[in-house]
């Protein structure tokens, strides 16, 4: 393991002890003497999404991003907030422990994600995501939102 501090390629370990999510390692760098702590944990694989039809595809975190930047254009969300939802989302499939999702659960994940981040792009993505079978339910979904916030939206 490289020193993070002064990059000198071999650190001593001083301790090894089980964590609840992998193994924790104490290092010291002989070189510049900093010491820092490493973790070591499985890399979990991603597992493979059912699309409607029944194929099989890839994860895509690209293809994920670009469906959510487009729900959020023009709201004030940063690219981090991005990031940090398709991290998320991408966790929370890994950690299903299976080696195929419906897209479905992803997208349910990513509308979950959405509504505690920013009520218009929340909608925005439930409308398409829902498409219009559903659109009783992404009515309901607006005026329980409206009712909830007493400021007037969606005036630019
Ligand atoms: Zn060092």
């Amino acid at each position: 393991m490289k020193c993070p501090y002064c990059g000198f390629r071999r650190t001593k370990v001083l301790s090894t002890d089980p964590d609840a999510r992998g193994i924790r390692r104490r290092r010291e760098c002989p070189q510049c003497q900093q010491r820092f702590t490493t973790l070591e944990r499985a890399v979990l694989t991603t597992p493979l999404v059912i699309k409607r039809d029944g194929r099989r595809e890839e994860f895509s975190r690209e293809k994920l991003l670009a469906g959510v930047r487009i729900a959020c254009a023009r709201r004030p969300i940063s690219a981090d907030d991005l990031e940090r939802l398709a991290d998320r989302v991408e966790d929370y499939i890994r950690q299903t422990g299976k080696t195929e999702v419906p897209s479905k659960m992803i997208g349910d994940r990513v509308i979950a994600e959405l509504r505690e981040l920013d009520p218009v792009s929340y909608i925005r993505y439930a409308i398409v995501y829902l498409g219009l079978e559903d659109l009783e339910a992404v009515r309901a979904e607006i005026n329980r939102l409206l009712e909830e916030s007493q400021t007037p939206t969606g005036r630019k």
